[in-house]
């Protein structure tokens, strides 16, 4: 079992095994960086295969994490944990007071939220025993239900309409044709921004129904989730799952802009390469969908909605500077996005 060794490992200034044999729990929690503040990340619960596999998952989580809260201005750091099991049969309240009691005895160095396989029932027993939780809905604010997607959206609405200014010359979005690649709990709030905002709708999902409600409430033309990455229109939203910029869909893309909430929608770094020299503009993924990191820190410090959305409107300034840092550097805005994260969250590489 490789921990220092694992390719996702960098610099990690802590990394905690816990286990309680009463609930079953086996959980990794893992603190990438906290120059900035505690860590925050979700807790995942998933039947990983083998314990590696679980070390470098939640690695490469945590760290995404640091980036992705840096260049969200947010006083905080990054981390993750993970449960090693199945979700749907070995979810217990008993299992995650135990994970609350893990995460206690970190100290406040991370805190927890929900993520893949989590729900906000789990962060209650999780709050039970630790304040070190976040995703919880005091009820305080009516606008806030708990659920960060509708803020993530929000966030992808601002970066797209940024990425529009630049391109195009305007973030009006009235008959640009944006094409969404899934229509699930962001997909379809960012489609419903949209539609708002006078966008014609392409879209696809292999949920049928969503396809259908999409093409009733937004008049949005569907195509087959096989065609949406291959058709004509001006920006493309990937909102369903990572990878899917690689060397096969680049050559089918006809497309000016890729903005959408998916994470790790390039399937290598030198994909961003590729994008740019093909004349495609892309937002990174993890600057435009950081509302619901936003949602969740202020959610917790007890702030109201309102102050949580404007914040949000502050990833239009930071997409711009990876915008235009990139342009004036000539390269490509995946790599200017990791090393302006860099410099805010104050990473001291070793020399060579
Ligand atoms: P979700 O599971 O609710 O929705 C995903 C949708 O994509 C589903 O409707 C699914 O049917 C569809 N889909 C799957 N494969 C597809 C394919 N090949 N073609 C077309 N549609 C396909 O997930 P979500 O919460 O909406 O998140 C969407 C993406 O955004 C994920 O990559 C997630 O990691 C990322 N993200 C979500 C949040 C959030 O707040 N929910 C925050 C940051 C990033």
């Amino acid at each position: 079992m490789n921990v220092f060794s694992d390719t996702a490992f960098d610099g990690h200034e802590q990394v905690v095994f816990a286990s309680d044999e009463a609930t079953g729990l086996k959980t990794i929690i893992a603190v990438h960086n906290t120059n900035l503040g505690p860590s925050l990340g979700g807790c995942r619960m998933w039947p990983y295969a083998s314990e590696q596999e679980a070390i470098h998952d939640v690695l490469r989580l945590s760290r995404g994490m640091t980036y992705k809260s840096a260049l969200a201005n947010l006083p905080l750091g990054g981390g993750k944990s993970v449960i090693i099991g199945d979700p749907r049969s070995q979810k217990t309240p008993e299992l995650f007071r135990a994970m609350g009691r893990a995460v206690e005895q970190v100290g406040g160095r991370y805190i927890v939220a929900e993520d893949v396989g989590t729900s906000p029932e789990d962060m209650e027993q999780i709050a039970s025993q630790t304040k070190h939780v976040g995703g919880i809905n005091d009820g305080s604010d009516p606008a806030r239900t708990g659920d960060p997607s509708p803020f993530t959206a929000y966030g992808v609405f601002i970066g797209l309409k940024e990425a529009a200014r630049f391109k195009y010359g305007t973030d009006d979005l009235k008959d640009l044709r944006v094409a969404v690649q899934g229509l699930g709990h962001v997909g379809y709030h960012l489609c419903r921004m949209l539609f708002a905002a006078g966008a014609k709708l392409i879209v696809a999902d292999l949920n049928k129904n969503s396809v259908m409600t999409a093409v009733n409430e937004f008049g949005a033309t569907a195509v087959s989730v096989d065609e949406i990455l291959s058709v004509d229109a001006d920006i493309l939203a990937p909102c369903a799952l990572g990878g899917v910029i690689n060397d096969r869909s680049i050559e089918k893309l006809r497309v000016g802009i890729i903005a959408g909430a998916a994470n790790n929608q390039l399937e290598h770094d030198r994909h961003g390469d590729m994008l740019r020299e093909a004349g495609v503009l892309y937002a990174p993924d993890y600057v435009i969908n950081a509302g619901g990191v936003v949602e969740v820190h202020y959610c917790r410090e007890g702030k109201p909605v309102s102050e949580t959305n404007k914040h949000i409107e502050g990833i239009a300034g930071t997409v711009r500077e990876i915008f235009d840092r990139a342009k004036q550097q000539n390269l490509s805005t995946g790599f200017v996005a990791d090393r302006l994260a860099e410099e805010r969250f104050g990473l001291v590489r070793k020399a060579a």
